[in-house]
């Protein structure tokens, strides 16, 4: 799975990742609660890509376990 994942990623891609996600692993929350993995528990995720145009991603940054959306949550404050 994750070969699929590193195929998908071009130059261009990394590129505006770094641009748009400076900040590093972030809390973030999706109606109303808390992103928490459903792996190790964590809340610190970075934004990650899946490569389907409507499937948004946040990486865990403990045990990089994917969670998937349809809508990107937003960032907690
Ligand atoms: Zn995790």
């Amino acid at each position: 799975m994750q070969a699929a994942a590193v195929a998908v990623r071009s130059p261009l891609r990394l590129a505006i990742r770094a641009a748009t996600e400076p900040l590093g692993p972030q809390r973030h929350q999706a109606g109303g609660k808390p992103v928490v993995c459903g792996c190790c528990g964590n809340e610190q995720f970075t934004v990650g890509s899946y490569g389907f145009p409507h499937v948004q991603s946040l990486v865990c940054a403990r045990c990089h376990h994917i969670e998937l959306f349809t809508v990107l949550p937003s960032v907690a404050e």
